[in-house]
């Protein structure tokens, strides 16, 4: 079906362009933004009336856990894709922690046939650095990558071998592919379960202090630079690593970074009543941080907004802290938490749409997150006004664990659409 979406606000940063207008949709395809659409050429179009409302690419997440296979009572691809819609995500990139892990092509392979058969949204798959994700042998990464990864990260784990580390961002140079990190030095964090400072001592939990991050990311940034492989960073946490990657951009090492919600909103303090919907890997860090991750986002130190979407049942997380698993549900909110940013006045508008679209597309090396004419029509119809309260209840996704739940927010995803198909409405 071919669509016009009519008078709307069209917003994309990988042309600079922000102006009224209507964009034409045929075949799947972008087709322009034609100024005169009276025209009979445009009589079989189905038209949407955009008033008011922003037209963008579709997001992009560059981090999310679709728990299949192996978790489908967490996650699946159906399920989770149905949140990204609702997140006005058109296209999400999933982490290979499943069960069995997404270290060869046959899971590869059989993540994209379920995408394609009972998915919404794109998806891409990350390929798994070391085998099982157990930090010994590197993956089949070549197959992986004729399969169709689009990157590489044993997330979740931390490769702890620097030799290891170093060939397989020897390896992956041949492909143009990122390695993608969890920084953690498992020997400082331990079995750490939140921050440690002040509220994990009040609280007697085992704390994960910042240099757990900060050591890890200081050593792939030197890797980075010995093999020249583009390194990404993933869910950013703490102003020293903030200050890392400041320094390691300002010399032209090939780094970029991302940073989610939770952790440029919240603090370590979330916890103090032993919320496990706030337990999460890296753990909810302090002011100070939270500032200089705002700071880092503000200045493109922080190059993309991810959401580490990362689904758990309700039995798992209602049990003691200690016990309970990491992780955030996290793409039915990104948005209007992000938007936050833009009416406090850390950022642009544009520039939020832009750590959602054309950045995160080119980290990955994606031909998408833009509206040029010939571009797949994949489109986000949203509007920053429209109050709202979340409610977890609510979520498309299986995973309902958020510490966002009853948090006011503005703005309302209307339409998404991926490869010019409505895949989510809400009027
Ligand atoms: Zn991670």
């Amino acid at each position: 079906m071919n669509l016009l979406l009519e008078n709307a606000k069209i917003i994309d940063p990988s042309q600079d362009l922000n102006k009224k207008g209507n964009v034409a949709i045929e075949e799947g395809k972008i087709k322009g933004f034609p100024k005169k659409i009276s025209d009979s050429r445009y009589k079989h179009y189905k038209r949407i009336d955009c008033t008011g409302k922003i037209v963008s690419p579709g997001l992009i997440d560059l981090h999310v856990h679709l728990r299949e296979p192996g978790y489908e009572y967490k996650e699946t691809i159906k399920t989770g894709t149905e949140a990204a819609a609702a997140g006005g995500f058109t296209t999400i990139v999933c982490m290979p922690n499943t069960n069995p892990i997404n270290d060869n092509a046959s899971v590869t392979e059989f993540i994209l046939y379920k995408a394609r058969t009972e998915g919404l949204v794109n998806v891409l798959p990350i390929g798994a650095i070391t085998i099982g994700e157990e930090g010994q042998d590197l993956a089949h990464i070549g197959e992986m990558y004729e399969a169709g990864c689009v990157g590489i990260s044993d997330d979740g784990m931390s490769v702890m071998d620097s030799g290891i580390m170093r060939s397989a961002m020897d390896y992956v140079k041949a492909f143009n592919i990122p390695v993608l990190i969890h920084a953690e030095d498992k020997g400082l964090s331990c079995d750490g379960v939140m921050n440690e400072g002040f509220t994990s001592t009040v609280l007697g939990l085992r704390g994960i202090p910042n240099s757990s991050e900060e050591v890890m990311i200081a050593r792939d940034i030197n890797l980075c630079e010995l093999t020249g492989t583009h390194l990404h960073i993933c869910h950013v946490s703490t102003r020293g690593s903030v200050r890392l990657i400041r320094e390691a951009k300002s010399r032209g090492v090939n780094v970029t970074a991302e940073a989610t919600p939770h952790h440029f909103h919240l603090t370590d303090e979330i916890v103090k009543d032993y919320n496990t919907f706030a337990k999460v890997n890296p753990p909810i860090r302090t002011s100070a941080d939270v500032q200089a991750i705002r700071q880092g986002l503000a200045d493109g130190t922080i190059d993309v907004i991810a959401t580490d979407h990362a689904p758990h049942s309700e039995d798992e997380k209602k049990v003691e802290f200690d016990k309970a698993p990491f992780g955030i549900s996290g793409l039915e909110t990104a948005l209007q938490l992000s938007l936050q940013l833009v009416e406090q006045d850390v950022i642009s508008l544009e520039y939020m749409i832009s750590k959602f679209t054309n950045i995160p597309a080119k980290v990955i090396g994606l031909d998408k997150g833009t509206l040029k004419e010939g571009a797949d029509a994949d489109l986000v119809v949203f509007n920053t006004e429209d109050k709202s309260v979340i409610d977890r209840h609510k979520f498309y996704s299986k995973g309902k664990n958020t510490p966002f739940h009853d948090w006011k927010v503005k703005g309302k995803v209307n339409y998404t659409i991926v490869n010019g198909r409505i895949v989510y409405k809400n009027l």
